[in-house]
């Protein structure tokens, strides 16, 4: 029996990055408070809070004498200035290209432009977008909510990070339908959730069992299982190394693996030593920086 891990899989840029800004800020003896859940794996936010680093969820629970963490989402200017006004110290994580659109979006509604955003408005990267165009700016989901929009003045099309490309497309091209005057469109999609989605889509068809590490609540990691159950139906998310069960394991001759954007090193290396336990050889090493 042999694993296959998936080309890309684990931390994306962002996530990997913020947790390296806190793991920076802890070894400076910081109170390290993140606004929002910094990453979404309970795991890996049980280790930090070993480290003493607590979660708040509005600005006015930080203290002086504390290290406040933009988290990789970012946040709007508005609360940013909050948190530079309360903490001792900002380590803003905010993933850089999260940070190009709030910059797009800010510098569109300087010139009076309308921005529409291709995104989900609840989410907290959108909130944050949205808080650096709020009088010019509109968060849609679909081409569909477009047609609910004013007439769009020289409008600036740009999305979510992890959204589909198919639909940033198809709401910039109801975007232009509606402009008066010229549309921008930047696609300022990441590839980091497709890049890992192509991997695993890539060797869900050559092995038996597929088992994808993340957390239960993280959206991308319930994508790759639902990517990877399309070719291999004995395909498993699980959170934890305890949650291999060996009899899944009987009779398979390859084994996949993969991890979401949100899933430590770490869980990835007692994943990769339980099922060696268990009799499992490597077909390529498991590339952990
Ligand atoms: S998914 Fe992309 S945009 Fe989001 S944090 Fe990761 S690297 Fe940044």
């Amino acid at each position: 029996m042999q694993v296959l891990i998936a080309d890309e899989y684990g931390f994306c840029f962002g996530v990997e990055r913020a947790v390296e800004m806190v793991e920076e800020a802890l070894q400076e003896g910081d109170t390290v408070r993140t606004l929002g859940p910094l990453i979404h794996n309970d795991q890996e936010m049980e280790r930090l809070a070993t480290h003493g680093v607590s979660t708040i969820s509005e600005p006015v629970q930080i203290q002086r004498g504390e290290t406040a963490v933009i988290r990789a989402h970012g946040v709007t200017p508005q609360i940013e200035a909050e948190l530079r006004e309360k903490a001792s110290k900002v380590v803003d994580a905010t993933c850089p290209f999260v940070t190009k659109v709030q910059k797009l979006a800010s510098r569109a509604a300087a010139q009076d432009r309308h921005v529409v955003v291709v995104g989900n408005p609840d989410h907290p990267e959108m909130i944050g977008v949205f808080g650096y165009a709020p009088e010019h700016a509109f968060v849609v989901n679909n081409a569909e909510e477009v047609a609910a929009l004013p007439r769009l003045r020289n409008p600036l099309v740009v999305s979510q990070t992890t959204i589909k490309l198919q639909n940033f497309y198809d709401v910039a091209e109801a975007v232009k339908a509606k402009a008066d005057g010229e549309t921008q469109i930047v696609n300022t999609i990441c590839s980091a959730t497709r890049d890992r989605q192509d991997a695993a889509r890539a060797l869900a068809g050559e092995v038996d069992v597929f088992y994808i590490i993340g957390g239960r609540h993280s959206s991308n990691s319930r994508k790759l299982l639902a990517v990877c159950k399309e070719q291999c139906e004995k395909s498993f998310l699980i959170e934890t190394e305890d949650e291999i069960n060996s009899e899944d394991l009987r009779g398979a001759k390859r084994v996949g693996l993969t991890a979401g954007a949100s899933t430590p090193n770490w869980l990835i290396e007692k994943v990769g030593k339980k099922l060696e336990e268990i009799g499992v050889s490597f077909e390529n090493e498991l590339a952990l920086t």
